[in-house]
């Protein structure tokens, strides 16, 4: 027989929050459907890992799932299906309400570009008989991480006739890949005095293309030459189309089980395509909402989203004020019945380097989605600061709909932070709340998540849009 609880215990159970680990709180089918949800999220890492190729993935199942492009002033009714294609690099889908759209949209915004190395308007050199591509950083990244990894290459390349070639290199288990050399230690002495943030620099981020000359005694510069002969003779492209190219270098690696217990994955751009993904997933599943359903999967956020293809453009009011006037109604009044989840990733607790979070106030593995209220940094610099009534309003949903969630800061108060779209959004009058998956060993080549938190995230982007 079960022991009486002391006061105390029956205090303490009413009164004190409790953090449990999510296997604990999952039946056995819960925990199945989880592990099931994960293995479809490593092939979409696996063959989305620029914003266009998310961008073109997310496309082609929503056409197989009966959503049709939005053309402005089209005829709408409750269940339609639509979305936005905004440059191969973004794209929203809605699904419409049976609410009035005056009642405001529900929102999930997510973005699916992640730090990379994008190529250089002019890229290739060689220099001692090897050929190389120049590049330049897109997003945060710790530059030392970058070198002696296997890279492959994503990205179009539009000729000088206006054509256009798609071009991707490294994925296929015979495909060659690429990568950045560093250093050998025993001549690294110098090297390993500079600081960690200075160890590789920029400039030093060459990718290593090839070493092979074109045969002919008379010329110079013959490697760089064999390089853009086989360029060339595979894609139709010359020197110069480099300059209207988008080439981006990602890890080759491919989404692998993490652990003896599999419970974690470990991939390249979890941020943000864990929410990306999971937002994605909960838009297909949504069939009959109450209200319109948006979800928006945005480009540029890693550079501060700036750009038509970031969120501080005006294309997402855009969309909206259109949606609007197909029922007669005001984008603004719709915009400010709205609600959001700007779904991003949060820092998880690492308890290698546990001096940088502070353990009351952060996420942890498997703790379920993490709800942060506020981003920025150092005093609550450049967030949006969710209201306790939007906060109140989010924790009754999740609770009600057996979401498995906890909340999380980035970073203790004076140690950094870091932003997401959710101020973009609620710029635009729409109460807006960070709600995302625990990663550590963000924005390294190699990110890690627990499967737990996914499809906690999952669930909750899929409530949200329910609601
Ligand atoms: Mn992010
Ligand atoms: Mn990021």
């Amino acid at each position: 027989m079960e022991k009486e609880k002391t006061i105390a215990q029956q205090k303490k159970e009413a009164l004190l929050s409790s953090a449990k680990h999510a296997v604990m709180r999952m039946s056995d089918e819960e925990l199945a459907a989880c592990d099931a949800f994960c293995e479809d999220y490593k092939v979409f890492l696996d063959k989305a890992k620029t914003e266009r190729e998310a961008v073109s993935f997310v496309e082609d199942a929503l056409q197989k799932n009966g959503f049709i492009k939005f053309v402005p002033g089209m005829e709408l009714k409750a269940g339609d299906k639509i979305y936005v294609n905004n440059r191969s690099k973004a794209i929203i889908m809605a699904t419409i309400g049976t609410a009035p759209i005056t009642e405001g949209v529900r929102l999930n915004a997510a973005h699916i570009d992640s730090p990379r190395l994008d190529m250089k308007q002019h890229p290739l050199y060689e220099d001692n008989e090897l050929a190389f591509f120049k590049t330049h950083y897109y997003g945060g990244i710790k530059k030392y991480q970058w070198t002696a990894i296997p890279l492959s290459l994503h990205g179009v390349v539009i000729r000088k006739d206006g054509t256009s070639v798609e071009i991707c290199i490294g994925e296929d288990e015979n495909d060659p890949i690429f990568c950045i050399t560093d250093l050998l230690p025993h001549l690294a002495a110098n090297q390993m005095k500079r600081t960690l943030n200075e160890g590789i620099q920029g400039e030093e981020l060459n990718i290593l293309v090839g070493s092979r000359p074109f045969k002919d005694d008379r010329e110079s510069n013959l490697v760089k030459l064999a390089i853009m002969d086989i360029l060339h003779e595979k894609y139709g492209i010359i020197e110069d189309d480099f300059i209207s190219a988008e080439l981006e270098a990602v890890p080759a690696f491919k989404a692998k089980d993490v652990g003896f217990d599999r419970s974690m994955i470990g991939a390249y751009g979890h941020d943000d395509r864990v929410c990306a993904y999971t937002a994605f997933e909960a838009a297909l599943g949504s069939k009959a909402p109450v209200h319109t359903g948006v979800t928006i999967l945005t480009d540029k956020e890693e550079t501060g989203s700036d750009g038509n293809t970031g969120l501080c453009s005006a294309y997402l009011k855009y969309f909206i004020y259109d949606l609007a006037e197909c029922f007669g109604a005001n984008g603004r009044a719709v915009l400010s019945a709205s609600r959001c989840l700007s779904a991003d990733v949060n820092a998880a607790f690492d308890p290698t380097f546990p001096d940088v979070l502070e353990r009351n106030n952060c996420a942890y593995f498997n703790r379920g989605v993490c709800v942060t209220k506020f981003t920025g940094a150092r005093g609550k610099s450049g967030t949006s600061d969710a209201s306790a009534e939007f906060v109140g309003e989010i924790r009754r949903l999740l609770d009600e709909n057996n979401v498995i969630w906890q909340t999380g800061e980035l970073g203790k108060v004076d140690m950094g932070g870091g932003g997401t779209v959710a101020m973009y959004v609620a710029n635009l009058n729409v109460d807006t709340i960070d709600v995302g998956v625990p990663v550590l060993s963000m924005h390294a080549p190699y990110e890690l998540v627990a499967k737990t938190d996914v499809y906690a995230a999952y669930k909750a982007f899929a409530a949200f849009l329910e609601s």
